[in-house]
């Protein structure tokens, strides 16, 4: 059994890189993939653990997308470099992603502040660390008794029609895309059930749109999918040659049902042969 969809403190995983390597041994992973999201810090630190332990560990990363076509959705792509480690030029990109995000968080705060709210970056950042977005703003408006809960911080601050809000730049999904295969990587479409495009003609159509940007595989097994969906997304991962991915999305304590290397209540197991073709495909 193997892992390829796994979160570090690195990112919104509860566990340091070393934890997570240490349980993925004990469980006896054949292989492991650190997929945090827009940073590979998680994975630099694990990677001479990984290797003592004598784990197989994949370098991968999880990034949000926006598409532009119907229907319009946030889609979150992973990145797994196979054979090569990721390009300057793709970390360089990464920085700006997280740098824009910082931006865009700063103009958040000084909005709050207009409006009265005594609050600062860092008490947000430390809770959010690189990954800080609306929902750790709203913590801490509740937690200063701005709001009773974040459903009113989103109404009376955060929300897309409320006083505060600022527009949060994602990339186009197309050029995220491109950017994974530039920079060394095979790009998947991750957890595609979570877009809940009911329709499965439509649904197909989106993913098919996506293979003509550049995707080169699914992620067919995950912890959110259904043994319905399982089927389907294989069905078109055959039909389109799309590489077929699957793992837990492992966060640990932050979201305690699902399990590393088995999802929840065992709905994941994910086979050695996916990740030998993905390194075919790759
Ligand atoms: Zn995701
Ligand atoms: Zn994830």
């Amino acid at each position: 059994m193997i892992d390829l969809h796994t979160h570090t403190n690195a990112s919104d995983g509860s566990y340091s890189p070393a934890e997570l390597i240490d349980r993925a041994v004990a469980l006896q992973l054949e292989a492991l993939a650190i997929t945090d999201h827009d940073t590979f810090a998680g994975y630099d630190q694990a990677i001479r653990h990984a290797v003592e332990a004598g784990l197989d560990l994949v370098c991968a990363i999880e990034l949000a997308a926006r598409t532009t076509g119907t229907p319009r959705r946030t889609i979150h792509l992973l990145g797994y470099f196979l054979h090569t480690s990721p390009s300057p030029g793709f970390r360089a990109w990464l920085e700006e992603i997280l740098t824009s995000r910082r931006e865009r968080n700063l103009r958040l705060i000084d909005k709050l502040q207009s409006m009265g709210v005594e609050i600062e970056l860092n008490e947000v950042e430390g809770i959010g660390r690189t990954l800080t977005g609306r929902p750790h703003f709203a913590r801490v408006l509740v937690q200063k008794g701005y709001a009773a809960n974040s459903e009113e911080a989103f109404r009376r601050y955060l929300g897309e029609s409320a006083a505060a809000f600022v527009e949060r730049q994602q990339p186009d999904a197309k050029m995220a895309i491109q950017q994974i295969l530039a920079g060394g990587g095979l790009p998947v479409l991750a957890h595609p059930g979570r877009l809940n495009i009911r329709d499965p003609e439509i649904e197909e159509h989106f993913i098919s749109g996506l293979k003509d940007a550049g995707l080169r595989g699914i992620e067919v097994i995950h912890s959110d999918h259904q043994p319905w969906d399982v089927e389907r997304y294989h069905g078109l991962a055959k039909k389109y040659g799309l590489a077929m991915s699957g793992g837990s999305d492992f966060h640990g304590d932050s979201k305690p049902k699902v399990a590393l290397g088995t999802g929840v209540s065992g709905n994941v197991n994910v086979p050695r042969s996916v990740l030998e073709k993905l390194r075919k495909a790759g």
